[in-house]
């Protein structure tokens, strides 16, 4: 008997060949699967890749970019089993996005670590906008958002930083990425899902209830739905580079550098010593292959007026803008840059990915753990296609503002941005809609089919209002990602009994200034999510209502199902 045993950390894979036949076991992650039985037969060897033997995986994560990474981080936190595979070796090495938006970091903070992201990030302070030396506005951001998030500012934290912390999470709360793992297939048979992963050369089949792609722009899961990926990409080609330099006029703020036809976007990353640097590729080069930062060098040091002395980073890429026809089929979804890419204006492209893992994870562990109907699932892609659709509509208009040469980008250039903006910043609504804009608080989900009534000029869907202060934070009770009802004033006793029956938090707030400020209702009831947003918002307190929103999708709070156990 031949025998070969190769081991990495906790994966071991076991072959041996006895009597013409080799047989091949995979233990993985306490999992084992036989992966190969191969026989000979003359000189010719059969192989037959079979089922995994054990499988306790309810959902099987594919990519482990910042969308596959958030949503293994909801997952574990709501107690689902799950795999996350990534077919690369490690964590993404390059910056690539680097705004982190309030809307983020608030769920960041309901998953436990949005004050380490904070400390590890920088606050952007002022951007600045100059034609050549000449600065010819500034806007002031600092805290933009204040009273209307914990986190009022837009934050610059590098995307391998980012990878590495989530990563970090994941492996405190005991779960793996699996490495070197790629799908290669998959079929719905409408109960769960096959897939065919290849690990080092060797194929597994295993069978999972919900597949999710979070696997990028070439996404294999939207690819394998036949999914068509509608919309455009600009005629420019784009560089990016993180360099280490000396000259920028203002170290630590973003600044963007105008040009004839040309412009550079300077962002401060990690420390005030390095920076992102965004541009245009040169005509005379937009069609040569490997450019190289020193065939821009010269136009790019006199556009940003900064002398770079090293280049950690150097990319060429076109810019595209689409959304996926759908964002689910049966037990399949995709999540981020698989469903919808956009430019980088605005910082807002890695911000949705994560967003739309924070929507799907508590709707498949409500279903997963009977505590929804199936039919909530069907509001992930209503709720985030509509949100993709309107992004790239808005971002791409002003990143054809901003790069095109049309009437309408000369305009803005020239005037829009150098004139009106910084007049809308200097006064408070002008700065709280730049804020709702860019944070992504705005998002909301009125015409979902979870969300109902209106109380104040807060709608169902709507982000719950932060409410922070001396009167007390009230997201500080987000942190349990369950259902809760807030009542901002006197809860009645019907609401509260219904409430304790459901098993449902009920959290009372004093009624103030802020609260009435922030667009809530004295003594109205607002019924929570897990992700903050108000499903029923309800003047009357009226609770047969709440009591037919939850029979209606079958809700049941998490604090529910573990009491029941
Ligand atoms: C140069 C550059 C600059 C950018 N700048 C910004 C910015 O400033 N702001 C911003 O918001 N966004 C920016 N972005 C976009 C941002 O990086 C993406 O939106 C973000 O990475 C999307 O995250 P994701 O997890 O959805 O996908 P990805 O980060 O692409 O992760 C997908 C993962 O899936 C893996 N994978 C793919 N197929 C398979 C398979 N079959 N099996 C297993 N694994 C698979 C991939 O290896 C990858 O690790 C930039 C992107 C680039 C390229």
């Amino acid at each position: 008997m031949q025998r070969a045993i190769q081991e990495r950390q906790e994966d071991v894979k076991i072959g041996w060949f006895e009597r013409n036949v080799i047989v091949c076991i995979h233990i993985s992650n306490s999992r084992i699967c036989i992966l190969h039985i191969s026989t000979l037969v003359g000189k010719h060897c059969a192989t037959m890749t079979v089922e995994a033997l054990l499988n306790d995986a309810e959902i099987l994560i594919v990519g482990a970019g910042p969308s596959g990474l958030v949503l293994a981080l909801c997952l574990a936190k709501l107690g689902v089993t799950f795999r996350i595979v990534e077919k690369s070796s490690g964590p993404g090495q390059a910056s690539r996005a680097i705004a982190v938006q309030a809307r983020i970091l608030e769920f960041y903070r309901q998953l436990g670590f949005a004050d380490e992201v904070v400390n590890g990030g920088l606050k952007m302070e002022r951007l600045h906008l100059r034609k050549g030396s000449r600065e010819i506005a500034a806007l002031q951001f600092g805290d933009f958002g204040k009273n209307l998030s914990a986190f009022p500012f837009v934050l610059s934290y590098p995307q391998d930083v980012h990878e590495k912390l989530l990563i970090e999470k994941l492996v405190a709360v005991g779960i793996e990425v699996e490495w070197n793992t790629e799908l290669v297939d998959f079929a719905d048979d409408g109960k769960r899902v096959r897939v065919t992963l290849r690990s080092q050369g060797v194929e597994e089949i295993s069978e999972v209830g919900f597949l999710c792609g979070c696997d990028g722009a070439h996404s294999r899961v939207r690819q394998g739905l036949n999914l068509t990926f509608p919309g455009g990409t600009y005629e420019q080609r784009f560089f990016v580079a993180d360099v280490e330099e000396t000259g920028a006029p203002v170290q630590g703020d973003i600044n963007i550098c105008m040009g004839v036809d040309a412009f550079c976007l300077v962002f401060p990353i990690r420390s005030v010593k390095q920076d992102r640097l965004i541009g245009i590729v040169p005509k005379e080069l937009a069609d040569r292959e490997n450019v190289t930062f020193d065939d821009i060098r010269a136009y790019v040091e006199k556009l940003a007026g900064v002398k770079v002395h090293k280049v950690n980073w150097f990319s060429t890429y076109h810019i595209h803008h689409r959304v996926a026809e759908r964002f689910r089929v049966g037990r399949v979804f995709i999540a981020g840059d698989a469903g919808h890419v956009h430019s980088p204006v605005g910082g807002q492209g890695m911000n949705t990915g994560i967003g739309d893992a924070v929507n799907l994870a508590w709707k498949l562990a409500a279903v997963i753990q009977s505590r929804a109907d199936a039919s909530i699932l069907d509001t992930y892609e209503s709720e985030r296609i509509a949100f993709a659709r309107s992004l790239v509509a808005t971002t791409d208009r002003l990143f054809q503002e901003i790069v095109g040469r049309g009437l309408g980008a000369y305009m803005f250039r020239n005037f829009v941005f150098p004139v009106l903006l910084p007049l809308a910043l200097k006064f408070s609504s002008g700065r709280k809609t730049q804020f709702r804009l860019i944070s992504q608080i705005r998002i909301n989900y009125r015409q979902s089919a979870l969300s109902e009534g209106i109380a104040g000029e807060i709608h169902g869907g709507d982000r719950l209002p932060w409410l922070g202060g001396l009167a007390g934070d009230n997201f500080e009770v987000l942190n349990s990602n369950d259902w809760q009802v807030h009542v901002y004033g006197e809860a009645q006793a019907a609401m509260r009994d219904i409430a304790a029956n459901h098993e449902i938090p009920l959290h009372m707030f004093t009624w103030n200034a802020a609260a009435r400020a922030a667009g809530l209702s004295k003594d109205a009831a607002y019924l929570v999510r897990p992700d903050g947003h108000v499903a029923l918002a309800d003047s009357k307190q009226d609770a047969d209502s709440l009591e037919r929103f939850l029979a209606r999708f079958k809700i049941k709070a998490r604090a529910t199902s573990r009491s029941s156990k």
